[in-house]
Order: structure tokens, then C-alpha cells, then sequence
């Protein structure tokens, strides 16, 4: 069932999905040599309890930490540990916050020191790729498939391949709600994208093959091929005058 948000509703994620975006930005600037993904995942519970909320992710379906820090070629849900950034390492932080109600959830993927032209080309096309997506969903009687159809034909165009087994998802008053929002598919397929629906866009581009395998601590999903992987993803609501970011940290 997806549910349609009210004025207040979006009120409210605003403020969630504000805090969200800080968080990932505080992330963010840790991303440099000699940090370890545990301290990066410590600053970012502790900006999000700052601002009076709550980290999604914790203890989510069992996930132990606050945020998801995955490296290089892990895709997503990279557990926090002592692993030492390195110089050149690509670090994709997600994370969520839960205020009065509501959840942000946005992710994005940070140099660590000097990265090589091929790792930012990824970075920027998956990113870019997000906002082809929004300008898809912002046409006059656009579907669920026009956004993944979007991501899709923008990042093969570049060689980069999409995720199939993760998606995103309606998010709300829970952290993963329907519809599922692949980033893959057809053109005019799926429902119609309506004003109120509140959504988690989120790319998962790799360098190479689109197969991905999960590591055996059970959450780790990692590249076959060892390739490199980008993510970015902001919260958006569709209204009536196009897409809102609600992710915005300002
Ligand atoms: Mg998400």
C-alpha cells in the first residue's frame, strides 16, 4: 500500500530528512586517511541524537550499527569497524533519521585523499544519474519505470552496470514502505507517480558487472567482479508543483 502524505506529513520529513542529510555530510568530511568506519558511524549517532532523533539503521533488522559504511567495492550495508581509511579508497555512507514519527534516508560516496579520474567519474554519474531520475518523475504523467528507466539508460551510457537484487523504496512513517523504486526498467511501466508519495531514490552503480554477492557476516553486499561500486540517494516527495528534496541539509 502506498500511502499519500499530507502538508504537515512533509512538514515533518522535512525536519527528518534534514537531520539525515547533516548527518551524512558530517560523515562525509571524516571520510579521510586514518579515520576508522566505526568512528565515522560514532559522529554520525551522535549529530543525529544532537538534533533529538534517532538513527534509523540501528538495530534495524538486526544491523548494529548507526550507519552503513561500505568501501570500494562493497555496495551497500558495509557494517562500521576499525578499518583504517586508506588514500584513494571510495566510501559510500546511508543513513537514516527518525523524528517525531518520520524517516529521512539519503546516501552519497566520498573521496578519501586523492581518488583516480575513473573512481570520481563514477561517483559524479551515479549522482548525476539521481537527478535524471527526478527530472523523469517530474513529467506530466510519469510512472514508477520512468525512474528507473532514467537511472538505467543515463549511467549504461558511461559502461557502469545498475544493481538489480537492492532498490529504493516509499519511505515515511517507516524506514522501507511500498512501492519499491528499482533502478532498472521500462519506460510507462508501473503506477502513475502521484503528488504525496514520499520516496527513497536511490542509485547502486558499479564499475563493472551489475552481480553482487553478500559477504558471509551476512550483511556486507559486495561486487563479483571486485569493481568498484557508487551510491547516492535522497528522500524526495512528489508534489503538485514537482520533486522536493527533503534530504536537504540547509
Ligand atoms: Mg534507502
Amino acid at each position: 500500500m502506498i500511502t499519500l502524505r499530507s502538508e504537515e506529513e512533509l512538514r515533518r520529513m522535512r525536519d527528518a530528512g534534514r537531520i539525515a542529510a547533516i548527518a551524512r555530510e558530517a560523515g562525509g568530511e571524516l571520510c579521510k586517511e586514518g579515520v576508522t568506519t566505526a568512528q565515522i558511524d560514532a559522529a554520525i549517532r551522535k549529530v543525529i541524537r544532537a538534533h533529538g532523533a534517532s538513527p534509523s539503521f540501528l538495530h534495524l533488522y538486526g544491523f548494529p550499527a548507526s550507519a552503513c559504511i561500505s568501501v570500494n567495492e562493497e555496495v551497500i550495508h558495509g557494517i562500521p569497524s576499525d578499518r583504517v581509511l586508506k588514500n584513494g579508497d571510495v566510501v559510500k555512507i546511508d543513513v537514516g533519521a527518525f523524528y517525531k514519527g518520520y524517516h529521512g534516508d539519503c546516501a552519497a560516496s566520498f573521496p578519501v585523499g586523492t581518488i583516480s579520474p575513473d573512481a570520481q567519474k563514477l561517483i559524479d554519474v551515479t549522482r548525476e544519474s539521481f537527478f535524471e531520475a527526478i527530472r523523469a518523475a517530474e513529467k506530466e504523467g510519469a510512472r514508477l519505470g520512468d525512474i528507473g528507466h532514467a537511472v538505467q539508460t543515463y549511467v549504461e551510457k558511461f559502461g557502469y552496470s545498475v544493481v538489480r537484487e537492492y532498490v529504493g523504496h516509499g519511505v515515511g512513517q517507516k524506514l522501507h514502505e511500498d512501492p519499491e523504486v528499482p533502478n532498472f526498467g521500462s519506460a510507462g511501466r508501473g503506477i502513475r507517480l502521484s503528488a504525496g508519495m514520499t520516496l527513497a531514490i536511490e542509485p547502486m552503480i558499479n564499475a563493472g558487472t551489475h552481480a553482487v554477492h553478500t559477504l558471509r557476516n551476512k550483511w556486507t553486499v559486495v561486487t563479483d567482479d571486485g569493481k568498484l561500486s557508487s551510491h547516492y540517494e535522497n528522500t524526495i516527495a512528489l508534489t503538485e508543483h514537482g520533486v522536493e528534496i527533503l534530504t536537504d541539509p540547509s
